[in-house]
């Protein structure tokens, strides 16, 4: 329960700070700005004449009536020095709680608040609206135009606040700046980003330990989405002393959460058009919108196609559109042209919409942090919205190719933690509301609440299904154990071989002799062989033994050193030419070209952005220092011990062979 995420001083008022507490003593800050007491003089006015310096900036500059749940504790613990850790949930009203000290200090000449922020949109964002209301503030990041960086470093001291993404922190020259300009406070938005526990983890956010270490200043750290390991996390990387620990609710009292349990895909789209149907929604944007998410690209498109041929206006987004077509995309969602949009996890993060009505998982997302920060999007205005998580065990799969071949162990959690709640019976409220660590009464409204029953006898069919199709799977393999092959079929398998261009894996050859057409067989250029799908009847796993036994008996030999491949005994092989048909001339050159292209190796096969892998600065800094040993090379800014885990023998190794 919540007690896991307390702060060793037992401050724990806070949780469920009733909106009540009375002011505290906003300490330094105040004392400061009043006059020594040489004592005849009257007293000056004071600065806030009606009261609450707190609030009245709140009220006046904000036009809130009050502080939210988590908020003032939040602006007061931030006034008085402290650290702070701000877990609220999405559309709590995070921002103000470093807003609202961020102008407080900097009216008393402090010196402004540097707010890190993973999305250029959000800043730009919060950097227009604050402007709107008078509030100076900048966002400095990488799109920003030369002139208009230029001028906005000048006027640093000037603002209120500074916001910057992670990368451009990552250069110590910025930081340098930022110390000169007597920043005051650091606030750290979407501080999961750091955790590679959480679900969206950000390389380059781990660095920021240095901004505490650098300027001194008390930090904040904000999230809608910890659980306590995360927290934890957080707490460490960024170096917090005692943070006061505000921690909001996350029961969404106008949220009715479901889940169903789907054997294939094709009825789960017929199931969502009838959702749509039943709630009238899909066709007429002026009742609601409807946000559907997608595990893969495709399946984005495929949704979206089938909803448009249902009659439904939908639109769709995913990270292979064009930046153009995505932000079409959703302005087109967003005033009501679209009423759908069917989406991947790219879409969300800062998007605020009041009417979603429906938040729909026609696939499983990759994990429970991430599902309840996606189905929390619905309902933003407070009325009663639906979240409904259409679940097949496919899904499992599908997310274990997403998280590739060697997943954060937190990524594999994550995703535990969602398939104990889709295969729970109880609430699903508060299911969830105990995975961040706290805890709620059943809410009386999600299917587990209402149709206990037929939750529990869904749940017993769908954990059935899964047993049978295990045990059919397992009764296919000991009938292909069964299977051996002819001498005809040993001799495919040879002539096949000797007519590969290069050596091939055992699995790469098996899966072509069987026809296969998947991707990776595609890239292997074997469908000219004469043999290709030769075998098309014979399990994979008895041309996988027919392979083994004969590199043992001496007709194939194995070749190849990363990994082992076959190939004819005492056939050369030709030099080929790599399939790309890329020229010499672009082939990199150097180190630096080396690390780029190892970098966007790694960039790919994990699915990150390059920069992700290492930053352009970092990658400039390898180059000139050359480190020879792990420890120089974790001395480099920027690299810490998360990056040096993953990449750092191989960046070594690529530096010796350029050395
Ligand atoms: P978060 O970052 O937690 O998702 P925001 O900071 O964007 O949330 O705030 C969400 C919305 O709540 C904003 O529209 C904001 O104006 C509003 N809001 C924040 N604090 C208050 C408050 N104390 N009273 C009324 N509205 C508030
Ligand atoms: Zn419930």
């Amino acid at each position: 329960m919540a007690d896991r995420d307390r702060p060793p001083n037992g401050d724990q008022k806070g949780y469920a700070d009733p909106m009540g507490t009375p002011p505290r003593d906003l300490g330094p800050l105040f004392a400061s700005m009043a006059p020594p007491p040489p004592a005849p003089k009257p007293r000056p006015k004071p600065l806030h004449p009606d009261g609450d310096p707190v609030l009245a900036e709140l009220r006046r500059t904000f036009g809130h009536a009050g502080f939210r749940l988590g908020q003032e504790r939040a602006v007061r613990a931030s006034l008085e020095g402290r650290d702070v850790t701000v877990l609220l949930p999405t559309g709590g009203g995070k921002s103000r709680c470093y807003q609202v000290p961020a102008l407080i200090l900097a009216k008393a000449r402090r010196g402004p608040t540097l707010v890190v922020s993973p999305l250029v949109a959000l800043m730009e964002d919060q950097v227009q609206a604050l402007g709107r209301i008078g509030i100076k503030a900048v966002a400095l990041h990488r799109g920003l135009p030369t002139e208009q960086k230029r001028r906005a470093i000048a006027t640093l001291g000037e603002q209120a606040l500074i916001y910057a993404s992670p990368e451009r922190l990552a250069q110590a020259r910025f930081r340098k700046k930022l110390a000169e300009v007597g920043v005051c406070r650091v606030a750290v938005d979407e501080a999961h980003c750091i955790s590679e526990w959480g679900h969206d983890f950000r390389p380059e956010y781990q660095q920021l330990g240095v901004l505490k270490a650098e300027l001194g200043v008390p930090v904040m750290a904000l999230t809608a989405t910890a659980t306590p390991r995360v927290m934890q996390e957080i707490r460490s990387s960024l170096g917090l002393e005692d943070p006061v620990a505000v921690l909001g609710t996350f029961e969404r009292d106008n949220l009715t959460f479901s889940v169903e349990h789907f054997k294939g895909d094709k009825r789960r789209l017929e199931r969502l058009v009838a959702l749509l149907r039943a709630r009238s929604l899909g066709r007429d944007p002026k009742q609601g919108k409807v946000i559907v998410y997608a595990a893969t690209r495709k399946r984005v498109q495929a949704v979206a196609k089938g909803l448009r041929e249902a009659g439904m206006k939908a639109g769709y987004y995913h990270g292979g559109r064009t930046d153009g077509a995505r932000s079409a995309a959703q302005e087109r969602f967003a005033v009501g042209k679209h009423a759908v949009l069917v989406a991947t996890t790219a879409f969300g993060m800062g998007v605020d919409l009041p009417d979603v009505r429906l938040v729909a998982h026609i696939q499983a997302p990759g994990s429970l942090e991430a599902y309840y920060q996606q189905a929390g999007r619905a309902g933003r205005d407070g009325a009663p919205a639906d979240c409904v998580l259409l679940y097949g065990p496919g899904d499992a799969l599908t997310q274990a190719r997403i998280r590739g071949p060697n997943p954060s162990p937190g990524a594999e959690q994550g995703f535990k933690a969602l398939q104990d709640y889709v295969y729970g019976t109880d609430c699903r409220q508060v299911q969830i509301v105990r995975w961040f660590g706290s805890e709620t009464e059943p809410c009386g409204r999600c299917d587990a609440c209402l149709n206990s029953a037929d939750v529990a006898a869904m749940v017993t069919e769908a954990r059935d299904q899964i047993t049978a199709s295990r045990e059919a799977h397992a009764e296919k393999r000991r009938a292909d154990a069964r299977v051996t092959l002819t001498d005809a079929d040993h001799d495919t398998i040879v002539s096949f071989v000797r007519h590969l261009k290069r050596p091939l894996g055992r699995t790469v050859i098996a899966a072509g002799l069987r026809g296969s057409k998947a991707k990776r067989i595609k890239k292997a250029k074997v469908e000219g062989n004469p043999q290709f799908g030769a075998l098309k009847e014979k399990p994979e796993t008895a041309i996988v033994r027919a392979i083994e036994a004969m590199l043992d008996d001496g007709r194939l030999t194995r070749r190849g050193k990363k990994y082992p491949t076959v190939w004819i005994p005492g056939k050369r092989v030709r030099e080929v030419r790599p399939a790309s048909g890329r020229t010499p001339t672009e082939a990199p050159k150097g180190l630096s070209g080396a690390l780029r292209a190892f970098r966007k190796r790694e960039a790919r096969r994990r699915r990150w952005k390059a920069y992700q892998v290492f930053p352009d600065v970092l990658l400039d800094a390898i180059v000139r220092n050359r480190p020879a040993t792990p420890a120089d090379l974790l001395a480099l800014p920027g690299m810490g011990a998360a990056r040096m885990s993953k990449f750092g023998s191989q960046i070594l190794e690529i530096i010796r062979e350029h050395a």
